[in-house]
């Protein structure tokens, strides 16, 4: 459903210092704010937190603030950090919009080399970045690589502005490696896109082999930040993989380490249930026998390391589990003395996570002069979260209120106390109102698969429109392939889809037009009660006392609901309804972005239906 309702556009000053970059003919409302806004945070090396609505022109804001910089400064870079490919490929389509580039600038994209290799390689292999690597270095090492001997001797000229897709073009007419390729542009580019773990990990860091003083970072979709370092900071052990380390000692003939794998097993196989272990008392255990536990670490990684080498000289999959072993003893004992970092075992599994990663994120950020990190949800206390010491907060907005209607729901709850059949029956009644009486797309987004069951008890299969539900099990294909089905009936008479905050829908996947104008949240996605929120609470309660919640869990948890909400909006011309179906929304209404803090509530199912049927009319 489209608005007929004038668009919010400023009309674009002659004189306008930006116009060489900015395509458009027309700002939106707020673009050029943020443009002068980023400019001067650049100007002053500080750092900018900024949220706005999906559809404002995030990347053609930064683009339009950071390249005059470029152009300028000739040892000034611009880092570009995405979540997805698909992100990358954005930044690129809008740099292309751009007429006129200096020749000074160049943009290139990297991805990971499983992603760019062209070798006739197993694709299961290539699924494992770190293996594929290993045997990726052997190859090269034996000239085995036909793609990567013959660029010792050609030289390649890239684009301007190389997507993978010129990148891939360009690299498959030479028959050259287009990772190496790439890898070769990056020091030379003025311009890097590349996702998340190019900076966070500073093994991939040194291959970029490149100088970020003067340099500006753009972090893209900024909320999942956190998330992602975290990950990148796990360790696991499993009882099962312990059980393949020890027949690779046997192989590889060093019985004597055979101990630890029984110290580990012992503590693992101590109950089922998830619980904390003392990350000195495994240390001290380990240090009773073998004296240092680094020089123990040390010694593995240095076996499952020939291993893997000797492994990948026979073509095979370079995978080693006394490596992995080394390897979580190594994490061990880098986090001895770090509350961040907190063992657990549970399960048939042993892992070290990580609570916190902004020791990680604010290195990250210190290494350059200025940073930009954007997204629809993220709110001022990105800041403290990353752990920013000073820094700028700007929401800007261009959506029109009219076309926006918010509505809240207190009568139900999917509180974890409170998920009773009766209280499933109760948010189904909204949701089948809505979705039997509106002809248009609907999203529906559970705060986890428990609360979805529970709508899936409850009936909501019943509802007579097209109904397409996901599944924590779905390949992405499927997955896929169920939400494009779900598009096309959206188009032609209405249709609902089911899914979870944090699910592949529910962030990132654009839906234009009238593929969604509903989205109805089941619940607040807030983590199940466990032993390891318990752990989690108590240490952010040290770090931001009566705040510590808030930085635990409830700031991701509005984040992942805003982003679903935002599903609704993805241009100035949608019209877009939000129904929050869980009273606690209430309490969070000041962590929401402005244009989806909900202003009306309602109570009654037949309520909920007119009040829709009248805002769509
Ligand atoms: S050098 Fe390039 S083409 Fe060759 S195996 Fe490695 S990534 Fe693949």
């Amino acid at each position: 459903m489209k608005s007929g309702l004038r668009r919010r556009y400023q009309k674009l000053s002659i004189n306008n210092e930006y116009r060489k970059y900015f395509p458009y003919k027309e700002y939106r409302h707020g673009q050029l704010e943020a443009i002068r806004e980023i400019t001067e945070i650049i100007t002053l090396k500080e750092h900018l937190i900024l949220r706005a609505p999906s559809g404002f022109g995030k990347t053609i804001t930064v683009l339009t603030a950071t390249l005059p910089t470029l152009e300028r400064e000739s040892d000034s870079k611009l880092v570009w950090l995405c979540r997805t490919n698909r992100e990358n490929n954005r930044v690129i389509e809008e740099l292309k919009k751009i007429d006129n580039i200096p020749d000074n600038i160049n943009a290139i994209v990297i991805e990971a080399r499983a992603k760019l290799c062209i070798k006739d390689v197993d694709r299961e292999l290539k699924k494992d970045h770190e293996a594929f690597s290993i045997l990726c270095s052997e190859m090269k090492k034996q000239g085995k690589c036909e793609y990567y001997n013959k660029l010792i001797i050609e030289s390649i000229k890239l684009p301007q502005i190389c997507g993978v897709k010129e990148l891939r073009e360009v690299c498959e007419k030479s028959d050259v490696c287009p990772y190496e390729v790439a890898k070769k542009g990056v020091p030379n580019a003025r311009l890097i896109i590349a996702n998340y773990n190019y900076i966070l990990m500073p093994q991939i860091l040194k291959t970029l082999n490149t100088k970020l003083d003067n340099s500006i970072l753009v972090v893209d979709e900024a909320h999942n930040l956190p998330e992602i370092a975290t990950e990148i900071e796990m360790e696991k052990i499993t009882l099962r993989g312990l059980n393949e380390t020890s027949s690779e000692m046997m192989r590889e003939g060093i019985e004597e380490y055979k101990w630890i794998i029984d110290e580990i097993i012992k503590i693992i196989e101590k109950g089922e249930e998830d619980k904390v272990v003392d990350k000195i008392y495994l240390k001290n255990i380990l240090e009773e026998k073998c004296g240092s536990l680094s020089q123990l670490a040390s010694i593995l990684i240095g076996i499952g390391n020939n291993v893997r080498r000797r492994i990948a000289r026979n073509g095979g999959k370079p995978v080693s589990h006394i490596h992995h072993l080394g390897r979580f003893l190594m994490k061990l004992h880098e986090t001895l003395g770090r509350d961040e970092y907190v063992l657990f075992s549970g399960n048939g599994e042993m892992w070290i996570e990580c609570f916190d990663p902004s020791n990680i994120i604010k290195r990250v950020y210190k290494m350059f002069k200025a940073t930009i990190s954007m997204s629809g949800t993220i709110n001022e206390n990105y800041g403290e979260l990353v752990g920013l010491e000073s820094y700028k907060y700007r929401e800007v907005n261009y959506l029109e209120k009219r076309n926006i209607l918010s509505i809240l729901v207190p009568n139900v709850t999917t509180d974890y106390e409170m998920r009773k059949p009766e209280m499933y029956q109760k948010i189904c009644e909204y949701i089948s109102i809505v979705a039997e009486n509106i002809n248009t797309g609907i999203g529906v987004f559970t705060a986890s698969y428990e609360v979805l069951e529970g709508i899936l008890n409850a009936g909501i299969r019943n509802i007579r429109k097209p109904i397409y539900i996901e599944n924590r099990n779905d390949s992405p294909k499927l997955n896929e392939w169920k939400i494009e089905e779900y598009k096309r009936m959206a188009k032609t008479g209405g249709a609902v889809y089911v899914g979870v905050c944090g699910g592949r829908a529910s962030e990132g996947e654009d839906f234009p037009g009238s593929e969604m104008d509903i989205a109805l949240l089941v619940g607040i996605p807030f983590p199940e009660p466990s032993i390891r929120m318990q752990k989690r609470n108590e240490y952010y309660e040290k770090r931001f006392g009566e705040n510590g919640i808030l930085y635990s869990y409830i700031l991701s948890a509005i984040w992942k609901a805003s982003q679903a909400a935002g599903r609704v909006i993805r241009g100035p011309e949608d019209k877009g309804a939000i129904v929050y179906l869980d009273e606690r929304y209430r309490r969070y209404i000041k962590l929401l972005p402005e244009w989806l803090k909900p202003r009306k509530v309602i109570k009654e199912p037949e309520q909920l239906k007119e009040e829709l049927t009248l805002f769509f009319t």
